[in-house]
C-alpha cells in the first residue's frame, strides 16, 4: 500500500506490534490493534490478500455443515458476523438466496436438513435473514437447469457472498486509516530477543522500478516490536521457526481446496448440493457474471506455493456441475487451489477420526507466555469470523500492551471497496 519512498529510512523504527502476513487474519489483527490506539506494522510479502484470502469460496457465513459437528458457537458467531459485514460493507458482502436441492439417496434427508436450517436460523437470531422455506414443487422448474430427476425437495435460505481479495484489502486499508504501516512486497525474515525484551524483526522489501537508490533490489530493513504476530496463513511453521520463543507448535496439516470458473451464468443464487461421487457438499455458485464450483480437499506436502487444482479435482468438479445442471454448455476459463491450515490429524485423537471437512473450523492461536506474551502465532479460522480472531488475539495482546490509549469499536468502522 505504501510506496518505498514514504516508509522510514530509520533502521530501529519501533513499534507495538509487527504482523507478519497481509490476508484476512492478519489485516483483521492489525485493524484491532490500530483501533486501540497501538503503532502496528504489517508486513505482507506479496500483494494483501494474495494468499488463501484470495482463494476461498468467498462466503460470508455462518456454515451450515459446522452444525452437524456441533460447532454452534463458530456458527453463532460467524453469523453475527455476516449480519454485521452485510451492513459495514455493503458494497463488499451481500446476501444471496442459497438453494439446497435434496435428491433420492442424499446423505441428509429433508427431515435433517429442516432441522438444520431451523438451527441456523434459531442462531442467527431468527433475523430475517436467517429465515428459510422450502420452494413449492411447482416452482422447482424455474431454478434453471437443474436436475428435476430425484429431487425430493429443495430449500432456500440466505447467506452472503464477497470477493475476499478486496475485503481483505478495505480491512488493510481500514487499519491504515486508523494509523497502522502496511508494507507489501515486505518479506520478514528473522526474530531474535534483545536483551531490553524488545524483539528486533529483520525483513526486506522490494523496490519499487522507479526507486533508483535501490537499483531495483530489495532493501534488508529492521523494526522493533513489543509483540510479534504471526498470521502467515499456510506459511505459518516455516515464519514461526524464525522466530526464537518456546512455543507450542504449530502442528499443522495444509489441505487443498480447489475452485473452477466456467464462462457462463447459471443463476443469481447459489446452490448447495452433495457431489455425486463422495457426498461432500460442494457450491455452485454465480461470480462475476460467470460460474464458480468449489471445493474439493487433499492433504498438501510441500511448499504451499505450490498449490494448484490438479486434474482429478477439476474432473471431480465439473462432474458435479454437470450431474446437477446437465443442460450447461459453459467453458472452463480458471482453475485454482487454497489450502487450508488445520491442525495436525494424527496429534489430535477426536480429530483424527473425522475427514478434513468435519473438523473444527476454529482459529488456533498459540503464544509463548500467557501471562505477557511476545510472540502469537495464529492458524485457521474462517474469512467471515476475522474480527472473532482479533479479538481473541486482542486479548492476548492487551497482557503486553495494556488497554490502548483510546477504544474505536471497529463494529462502526465502514469498509470500502478500491
Ligand atoms: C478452499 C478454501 C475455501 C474457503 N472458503 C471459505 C469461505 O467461503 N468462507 C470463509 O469464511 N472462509 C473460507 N475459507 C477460510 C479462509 O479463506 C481462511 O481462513 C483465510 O483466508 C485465512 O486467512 P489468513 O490471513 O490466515 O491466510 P492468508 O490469506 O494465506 O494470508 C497469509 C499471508 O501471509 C503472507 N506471508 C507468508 N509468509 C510471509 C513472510 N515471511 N513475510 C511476509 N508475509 C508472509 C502470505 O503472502 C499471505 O498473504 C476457505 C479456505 C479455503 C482453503
Amino acid at each position: 500500500m505504501h510506496s518505498n519512498s514514504q516508509q522510514p529510512e530509520k533502521p530501529d523504527s519501533s513499534y507495538d506490534a509487527i504482523i507478519v502476513g497481509g490476508g484476512i487474519q492478519g489485516s483483521g489483527c492489525a485493524q484491532a490493534l490500530a483501533a486501540r490506539g497501538f503503532s502496528v506494522l504489517l508486513l505482507e510479502k506479496n500483494k494483501l490478500g494474495t494468499g488463501t484470502s484470495r482463494r476461498s469460496s468467498k462466503l460470508i457465513h455462518g456454515g451450515l455443515r459446522y452444525l452437524e459437528t456441533a460447532q454452534f458457537t463458530l456458527v453463532r458467531k460467524s453469523l453475527n458476523e455476516r449480519a454485521l459485514l452485510c451492513e459495514l460493507a455493503p458494497e463488499l458482502v451481500e446476501l444471496k438466496p442459497f438453494y439446497l436441492p435434496i435428491y433420492k439417496g442424499y446423505r441428509v434427508g429433508p427431515l435433517k436438513m429442516w432441522a438444520g436450517l431451523a438451527l441456523y436460523s434459531l442462531l442467527g437470531s431468527l433475523r430475517r435473514d436467517a429465515r428459510f422455506k422450502r420452494v413449492p414443487k411447482a416452482q422447482w422448474a424455474s431454478l434453471p437447469g437443474l436436475k428435476q430427476q430425484g429431487l425430493r425437495c429443495v430449500y432456500q435460505y440466505y447467506d452472503a457472498q464477497t470477493d475476499d481479495q478486496l475485503l481483505t484489502r478495505a480491512v488493510a486499508r481500514s487499519a491504515q486509516g486508523l494509523g497502522a504501516q502496511i508494507y507489501e512486497a515486505a518479506t520478514f525474515h528473522k526474530a531474535t530477543q534483545a536483551d531490553d525484551g524488545m524483539v528486533d524483526v529483520s525483513y526486506s522489501q522490494q523496490a519499487e522500478p522507479g526507486d533508483a537508490a535501490a537499483g531495483g533490489q530489495s532493501v534488508d530493513r529492521t523494526a522493533r516490536c513489543k509483540l510479534l504476530i504471526n498470521a502467515a496463513g499456510p506459511w505459518v511453521a516455516a515464519v514461526q521457526e524464525k522466530m526464537p520463543f518456546a512455543m507450542q507448535g504449530p502442528d499443522i496439516a495444509l489441505v487443498q481446496g480447489a475452485h473452477i470458473e466456467l464462462d457462463k451464468p447459471i443463476s443469481e443464487g447459489i446452490f448447495y448440493v452433495e457431489s455425486p461421487d463422495d457426498a461432500r457438499a460442494v457450491f455452485i455458485m454465480p461470480w462475476q457474471g460467470r460460474t464458480m464450483v468449489g471445493t474439493t480437499e487433499r492433504r498438501h506436502q510441500g511448499d504451499p506455493a505450490d498449490s494448484r487444482a490438479s486434474d482429478d479435482e477439476v474432473a471431480y468438479l465439473q462432474r458435479t456441475l454437470l450431474h446437477y445442471f446437465p443442460d450447461y454448455q459453459g467453458k472452463l476459463v480458471d482453475q485454482w487451489a487454497g489450502l487450508r491450515v488445520l491442525p495436525q490429524p494424527e496429534l489430535h485423537a477426536a480429530a483424527a477420526k473425522r475427514p478434513f471437512s468435519r473438523q473444527a473450523r476454529d482459529t488456533v492461536v498459540h503464544c509463548d507466555n500467557d501471562d505477557a506474551p511476545r510472540a502469537i502465532s495464529l492458524y485457521g479460522g474462517k474469512l467471515t469470523a476475522y474480527r472473532v480472531t482479533a479479538r481473541k488475539v486482542m486479548r492476548l495482546a492487551s497482557k503486553t500492551l495494556g488497554e490502548g490509549e483510546r477504544d474505536i469499536d471497529t463494529d462502526s468502522l465502514p469498509l470500502m471497496r478500491e
